[in-house]
């Protein structure tokens, strides 16, 4: 075993990472422009409509929050701005529609766990 393989090993390794994060974002990609020609660009639970640079923030839901699960009518996808989105997921810890990039690092929602939280209360309770 020389020092080679061991890199080559790793960079093989980096390269499957790379790819496979590459197809993941290329189809999530995909099923968000097939799901913006399928729906007119108005988010299912608020109504509001988005067009132009605004359009970004209209995201694709998945009904039974199954990110794999695309049929090709569109039956498994809403379309939610970003507001509406987050609330539909504030229940689940769920990376589905931000892809790799969670907010704070991929950490637990701040809502979820506050340690100190009860403790704000209590103090501010006393004084
Ligand atoms: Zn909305
Ligand atoms: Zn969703």
């Amino acid at each position: 075993m020389s020092q080679d393989e061991t890199q080559t090993k790793t960079e093989r390794q980096k390269q499957i990472i790379a790819e496979a994060r590459r197809n993941r974002e290329l189809r999530e990609k995909t099923y968000r422009e097939r799901a913006l020609k399928l729906f007119p660009h108005v988010c299912g639970k608020c109504g509001r409509e988005f067009s132009g640079k605004r359009l970004k923030e209209l995201t694709v839901h998945h009904r039974d929050h199954d990110h794999d699960n695309n049929p090709p009518d569109g039956s498994n996808w809403e379309l939610l701005c970003i507001y509406c989105h987050d609330n539909e997921h504030s229940r689940y810890v769920d990376a589905e529609w931000y892809g790799d990039e969670v907010p704070n690092g991929g950490q637990e929602p701040a809502s979820s766990n506050k340690p100190f939280a009860g403790l704000a209360d209590l103090l501010k309770k006393k004084e």
